[in-house]
């Protein structure tokens, strides 16, 4: 692998690479260059995991030719997908080398055995009532007992933004969750649901489903479990699979590109 990189920094197929690199022990991103081509020795794999295209985003945004390479999970390459059709990133400009970690795909991805301390044996972290639950666990509670779980676990919003930050699809330069006409800026703990929801209808046909969110809440709300459900209506509605392909655009899903018949809403409306 680093062979590789070396190779696309050389022969300029690439002006950067996006991996990680050990900093005290810790596995972080970090971005390696062709001035600096010694520091390939420190390119590591690992157990690491970021958001690795939301930094190509940024970089994009300042240098829109720049080419980049960056180290692909299933999950970043569902991202760059969404960042493809909604013109974030030029697939053109765009180098990846694949480093799947789990046995997940596109129609399966819930199995990310990464995300899943059962079977990964990592420790995730727990603040309240267990909360590590699957869709299924949902379907088994009515809609009044769904509610005031919900509201237990929004209550706990800290409004530390740290779900919007690390999120690879979250790129608006003016964010709803800072628009002082829908979630006011001043109010801490955010008012709820109102907070969550806006975020949540955001993320449908657009969240790939990669964790990273519920990762990085401080307060362990079961955020991938708010936008799989939201996705699900998407599903269902359009066939449209999040993140499963550059080609598919939420866009004209219903027009000439894709003919597909929408199914009637009557078949998700006991979903929440
Ligand atoms: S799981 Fe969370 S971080 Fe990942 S794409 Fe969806 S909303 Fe964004
Ligand atoms: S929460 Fe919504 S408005 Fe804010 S960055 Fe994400 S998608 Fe954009
Ligand atoms: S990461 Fe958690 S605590 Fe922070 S704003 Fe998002 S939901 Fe709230």
């Amino acid at each position: 692998m680093n062979t590789k990189v070396k190779h696309w920094l050389e022969d300029e197929t690439i002006d950067i690479f996006l991996g990680y690199k050990i900093v005290d022990g810790h596995p972080l991103p970090h971005c390696f260059t062709k001035e600096r081509i010694e520091e390939l020795e420190d390119l590591i794999v690992g157990q690491a995991r970021y958001s690795l295209e939301k930094i190509a985003t940024h970089i994009t945004t300042v240098n829109p030719d720049i080419k980049i390479g960056m180290l692909a999970r299933d999950c970043n390459q569902r991202a760059l997908n969404v960042l493809f059709i909604w013109n974030q990133l030029n697939p053109e400009n765009i180098e990846t080398i694949n480093i799947n970690c789990c046995p997940s795909n596109l129609k399966e991805h819930g199995d990310c055995s990464y995300l899943e301390p059962e079977t990964a044996g990592v420790y995730k972290k727990q603040v309240g009532v267990d909360n590590n639950l699957q869709p299924e666990d949902v379907e088994k509670h009515d809609q009044p007992q769904r509610l005031t779980r919900w509201m237990y676990e929004f209550q706990k919003c800290i409004k530390c933004y740290g779900c919007r930050n690390i999120c690879p699809v979250c790129f608006c330069t003016e964010c709803s969750l800072e628009h002082k006409e829908l979630v006011d800026p001043g109010t801490l703990p955010p008012e709820i649901p109102i907070f969550h929801l806006v975020r949540a209808v955001h993320m449908a046909g657009r969240c790939i489903d990669c964790g990273l969110c519920e990762d990085a809440c401080p307060v362990d709300i079961p955020l991938r479990l708010l936008y799989r459900k939201v996705n699900e209506i998407v599903v269902n509605v359009f066939d449209y699979q999040t993140g499963a392909s550059a080609q598919q655009s939420p866009f004209n899903i219903l027009g000439d590109t894709v003919t597909l018949e929408p199914k009637p809403l009557e078949s998700v409306e006991t979903q929440n």
